[in-house]
């Protein structure tokens, strides 16, 4: 086991002048409150923070940061609270204790792998002060370091994988390498060994024969710098297994296939003098053309800086060769942490910091302090996604929404329906309103009301886009809805003063073609306009009876009679025309026949054959020559106008008795009128329509039983 005062002699080796007093007291709290806890080892439970501590020296972290690292676990453990923390160790360290143990709380349900993205970025986001990352990273690096004490298989597995999708990531991200690859390396061990053993065979079966290949091409890599005066350090080793086995299985290679097994490295002083070896090396061996990277003029977003080529080498396979500077080989290793970390009578440097791109806003936004790093740390309260939120659904997924959302932007991500009924939300189990910000962490949990619609008022306070278009289109669509109701109305009151049956032409196929030449994809947005009151319905009814009329070339009997060309419709007509196909046909309204009246038809001018009742007088004022049989069809469909006239004693609900027997017998009222003569009887038309005539005889004789009707007839 560590003892404190290694870790206290390591820090003032890289800081002198280190406080040292919060360190010490901080390791006096931890044994105390730890005292009889047990590790899996066996060890006293102070081993774990001592080591997560003397990791965090070894990155040459602050004092704060090593007094964090060695009670990190005490909220989470032990009786202690972040204000007893704040109370003996200040604002600072309670802060980060409070953000360490926040994280430590989360559930990261591995199996969701596909969140781990959204995990990464919630522990980051979580994190207020880096510092928070490096003590969570260091403790995670010291239990992978320690996995083999559990027991269980499958525990080891899951932290395992736990690793590899969520820390070792964040270790990259963050530009420390080094325990990216410890951690990465541990974690490949324990979620696949028989990959990792095969592996590691294949790497010691050649590797006498490889040693010797390596001490060659060091050689004579070292010779070329030297030829051309250039002060160069030259490493050659063999890449991790776990970046190996990704290799292998990214690009489905056998072992065998995977050249850049051994990556040489050549470290020198100044960035001319990486190009001026890069191109010695490119005039020696030849190059392969796709592998050429220039991450000194294009870094990579965490800092990485460096030259990379492979190159057929001198014994004719591929080698990978990395050029940089002994700067970037320190920021390569320690990444972010090289920015707080104490390096002997220097400090965090203007540079490095700024190859952050991240980090660059922070750093302007602090010019002034960040000469001076615990300055600088005092004011690293980091914002590493300001403009996002993690939230959780009841199930532990991940969700991420832009700062601001509101449990309504939550609901619509879900599902569009969840959105439009959405009634209330509770977050981390309490009620909140609608209005409630949400903050990362924060589990949502969304009520819904089935049939519940949205609000128009949402709109005040939504965040997303999406959420903002999902509630407009809703109220777009109710309002057209609206809209078309309205229109419908609107027309058929139209049509009838015409004289037309609106229902009836809404099936014709003209009203589709009227809808397109007023620039409508539909009928119901034609419809819909009547209703916005853009279109009169007299427009319609214009457009609907000039299509009627026939064409000039028709032949004459075309012309004469308004001979049609579509059947079908013919055919919904429900009379047969003697001898003649598709005909257009018109009721007479002046005695509305109905299926099963006797009915006689007339020839008109350009406008087909009228149907009249047999016996009616305007019939036997035309022309006998006009005169043409017709019949009814067998079924027909559809309803027919009529016409009845009372004469009643006038009463209370006379009316109302009425229109409940003619709807109770399922014919409709098209139209009433009624007129109060003196003698208190009351005289009224109803226009009702009815199926056929047994259906207006069942009308008639309900009618008849109405008390108070006096007469009744059918006009
Ligand atoms: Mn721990």
């Amino acid at each position: 086991m560590i003892r404190i005062g290694d870790i206290l002699e390591k820090i003032s080796d890289y800081y002198p002048e280190a406080e040292l007093d919060i360190v010490n007291q901080a390791y006096v709290y931890s044994a105390k409150v730890h005292e009889g806890q047990v590790r899996l080892s066996g060890e006293p439970y102070l081993s774990h923070p001592l080591e997560v501590a003397n990791i965090l020296a070894d990155m040459h972290l602050d004092t704060t940061s090593i007094a964090c690292g060695l009670l990190h676990d005490v909220v989470e453990d032990t009786h202690t609270t972040i204000e007893d923390i704040q109370e003996r160790f200040g604002m600072e360290a309670a802060k980060i204790i409070a953000g360490v143990t926040k994280i430590s709380k989360l559930s990261l349900d591995t199996a969701r792998a596909r969140q781990a993205e959204n995990l990464r970025r919630m522990i980051l986001a979580m994190a207020d002060d880096l510092r928070v990352i490096m003590i969570k990273l260091a403790d995670r690096l010291h239990n992978t370091r320690t996995l083999h004490f559990h027991k269980s298989e499958a525990k080891k597995r899951d932290i395992a994988q736990e690793t590899l999708d969520i820390y070792a990531p964040i270790a990259s991200r963050l530009g420390i390498f080094w325990m990216k690859r410890e951690l990465e390396e541990i974690s490949f061990y324990y979620t696949q060994p028989e990959e990792y053993e095969r592996i590691e065979h294949l790497v010691r079966k050649g590797q006498e024969e490889r040693e010797h290949y390596v001490e060659t091409v060091k050689q004579i890599l070292g010779e070329k710098m030297q030829e051309a005066g250039l002060p160069a350090k030259v490493s050659g080793r063999h890449k991790q297994f776990y970046s190996i086995y990704q290799k292998m299985l990214s690009q489905d290679l056998s072992f065998e296939e995977v050249y850049d097994i051994i990556a040489f490295r050549i470290i020198l002083k100044t960035i001319p003098q990486c190009y001026e070896a890069l191109g010695i090396i490119h005039a020696h061996w030849r190059p392969v053309p796709t592998k050429f990277k220039d991450y000194i003029g294009f870094p990579k977003p965490n800092g990485y800086k460096a030259l990379h080529t492979t190159v057929i080498g001198p014994y004719g396979e591929r080698m990978e060769v990395q050029i940089r500077t002994e700067e970037m080989d320190k920021v390569a290793n320690s990444g972010i942490a090289a920015h707080w970390s104490y390096k002997e009578g220097k400090v965090a440097d203007k540079e490095i910091l700024s190859s952050f791109e991240w980090i660059q806003n922070l750093v302007e936004n602090h010019q002034d302090n960040y000469g001076d790093p615990e300055e600088f740390l005092e004011n690293v309260r980091i914002d590493l996604f300001p403009s996002e939120v993690y939230v959780f659904t009841p199930q532990g997924e991940v969700k991420d929404l832009p700062r601001g959302s509101t449990p309504v932007d939550f609901a619509y991500m879900i599902h569009t329906e969840v959105g439009h009924q959405c009634t209330g939300a509770k977050i981390n189990g309490r009620l909140m309103p609608l209005q409630y910000e949400l903050k990362t962490g924060d589990i949502v949990e969304i009520i819904t009301t089935k049939g519940h619609q949205p609000s128009k008022d949402w709109l005040n306070f939504v965040k997303t886009g999406k959420t903002r278009s999902r509630i407009r289109q809703w109220i777009k669509r109710q309002e057209k809805e609206r809209s078309i109701s309205l229109g419908r109305e609107i027309c058929e009151k139209a049509f009838r003063k015409h004289r037309l049956n609106f229902h009836e032409a809404l099936n014709r196929a003209e009203m589709q073609s009227i809808a397109a030449d007023f620039n409508f994809k539909t009928v119901d947005d034609l419809i819909a306009n009547v209703g916005y009151g853009k279109i009169t319905p007299l427009q319609i009814i214009r457009r609907l009876t000039e299509d009627q009329r026939p064409r000039k070339e028709e032949n004459l009997i075309n012309r004469f009679i308004g001979r049609r060309r579509d059947k079908k419709k013919h055919e919904e007509q429900g009379v047969v025309v003697d001898g003649m196909d598709d005909i257009l046909i018109r009721f007479a309204q002046c005695c509305q026949p109905v299926p099963g009246d006797p009915i006689i038809g007339y020839i008109t001018q350009g406008s087909g054959v009228t149907i009249h009742r047999k016996g009616c007088i305007n019939a036997m004022k035309l022309s006998p020559e006009r005169e043409i049989n017709v019949e009814w069809k067998k079924d027909t469909a559809g309803t027919f106008p009529v016409k009845l006239k009372f004469r009643a004693k006038d009463r209370i609900g006379l009316l109302a008795e009425i229109t409940s027997v003619i709807s109770q017998a399922d014919a409709n009222i098209v139209d009433v009128q009624l007129e109060s003569l003196p003698n208190k009887t009351v005289t009224a038309s109803f226009t009702i329509s009815i199926a056929n005539r047994s259906h207006l005889d069942t009308v008639i004789s309900k009618l008849k039983k109405v008390n108070a009707i006096q007469e009744i007839r059918r006009l």
